[in-house]
């Protein structure tokens, strides 16, 4: 049990994807964290589903902190209304700091760099980096073909089950949410046939 969850790092898409799904799953997100007054801590863009995500946050009166390279200030939009903004050299740096201003991770739906960050911190968490619970909110099943393929690199044995486990996905910001405080870290080998 996750009795230490206080604030949680959130990747999502820049844009807003198709249809208003997405847009309202990151509103329901955003209003959910300031309802349990557990932080966000996220890309800091005033753009897309990360814009959403933190209107939501900071209309219900939570904390909403941005972390954004110099380089994206502009080109994202930096959101002037957040509780903190951190500016960072480099999209290394932002995983990082993110990483280490959160006590666990969601993924929102997204494009590229949305699955870079949700991919680093997996990577981290199955080489014992860091033992914070991973979800990512299935959105209309969003996610349907990125959780195949994860059970198919199972069934080429190049992840192990318990990797795989990692990844929690729930259709509903709120259900993830409990899931990822009622998730308990369990040490594992990383490799399987070396
Ligand atoms: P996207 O899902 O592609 O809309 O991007 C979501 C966030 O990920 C944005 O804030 C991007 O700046 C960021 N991003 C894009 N590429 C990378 C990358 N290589 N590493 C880390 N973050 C990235």
């Amino acid at each position: 049990m996750n009795g230490y969850l206080r604030r949680v790092c959130v990747f999502c898409g820049s844009s807003p994807g198709a249809g208003p799904d997405f847009t309202r799953a990151a509103r329901e997100l955003g209003a959910e964290l300031a309802a349990r007054r557990w932080g966000l801590v996220y890309g800091g863009a005033r753009v897309g589903l990360m814009g959403a995500l933190a209107d939501a946050v900071l209309a219900g009166g939570g904390e909403a902190i941005g972390v954004i390279p110099a380089s994206l200030v502009e080109r994202e939009v930096a959101h002037e209304g957040l509780t903190a903004l951190e500016v960072v050299d480099s999209l290394h740096e932002r995983k990082l700091r993110m990483a280490e201003l959160a006590d666990g991770f969601v993924a929102l739906p997204g494009g590229m760099g949305t699955l870079d960050e949700l991919f680093e911190v997996l990577t981290w968490a199955q080489l014992g980096l860091h033992a914070k619970p991973v979800g990512v909110v299935n959105v209309g099943g969003y996610f349907d073909s990125l959780l195949a393929h994860l059970d198919h690199t199972v069934e080429r044995r190049f992840v192990r089950p318990e990797h795989r486990d990692l990844v929690l996905a729930e259709g509903e910001p709120a259900a993830l949410l409990d899931a990822l405080t009622a998730w308990t870290p369990r040490p594992v080998e990383k490799w399987l046939d070396r």
